[in-house]
């Protein structure tokens, strides 16, 4: 394949869209060819639903929720190990790559990511994170909250079918026990709190590209980015 190289790539991508939507792969795939960093945001609520878990604090105590949120400490590196992970995530110094992933921090990390606090703590973060430039970002609010200003703005939509297709066969190969009906109903769970929340609820800004991955290969996915990042 001959990568065709971009003169002058915008700056800051966002890249929005319901779980399990593709973002991470497509986002880490995207800033591997522009060698551009990227970050996605999902792993920062993660990690404040897993450590929530593990102190066994109650998600529906918006303070101290909120309180985990402006004091946890959260560090993404280069994976140290050869798992399957793109990289390590680190909470509080210790590693929870995978913990982050798990049934039950699905089951909450939406909940915890309706409050005020920890949304404003999170994109307080994120944006100082974008402020170098040459990133992409992936979430939920990143065109229409983070970073209203970003240079492109897309918009991954996948049916819920397809997506927990995708995460099923993802998880199967991870020689996960899994069950389809299941993983529907966690993604349908999360939309619904999602798109429902008051404040940076998930939706495509009114200037963002939508995609519909729906009958795309990852690498057709890919190239039609990489065409609209070309065009700009
Ligand atoms: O993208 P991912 O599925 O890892 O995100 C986990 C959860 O984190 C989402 O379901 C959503 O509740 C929350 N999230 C968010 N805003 C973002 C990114 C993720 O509310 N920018």
């Amino acid at each position: 394949m001959c990568e065709q190289v971009i003169p002058n790539p915008p700056n800051i991508i966002a890249i929005d869209g319901p779980a399990a939507s593709g973002k991470s792969t497509i986002g880490n795939l995207i800033a591997n060819r522009l060698d551009y960093i990227c970050l996605d945001t999902g792993i920062m609520y993660r990690a404040v639903a897993c450590k929530a878990l593990r102190e066994g604090i109650d998600v529906f105590d918006a303070e101290k929720i909120s309180a985990l949120s402006e004091r946890i400490k959260i560090d993404i590196r280069h994976a140290s190990e050869e798992d399957g992970r793109q990289f390590d995530v680190l909470i509080d110094g210790a590693d929870h790559t995978w913990h982050i992933r798990s049934p039950e921090v699905n089951q909450v990390v939406s909940e915890v990511s309706v409050y005020p606090r920890v949304r404003g703590a999170m994109t307080e973060l994120q944006r100082e994170i974008a402020k170098n430039g040459r990133i992409v970002m992936i979430g939920r609010d990143i065109g229409t909250v983070v970073l209203p200003d970003a240079d492109l703005k897309i918009y991954l939509e996948a049916s819920v079918e397809v997506r927990a297709q995708r995460r099923y066969v993802e998880e199967l190969g991870r020689g996960k026990k899994v069950c389809l009906v299941d993983i529907e109903e966690s993604l349908r769970h999360r939309d619904e709190i999602d798109s429902g929340r008051s404040i940076a609820p998930l939706r495509a800004a009114d200037d963002a590209v939508i995609v519909n991955s729906d009958d795309m290969t990852v690498y057709e996915v890919v190239e039609h980015v990489m065409r609209i990042i070309a065009q700009r």
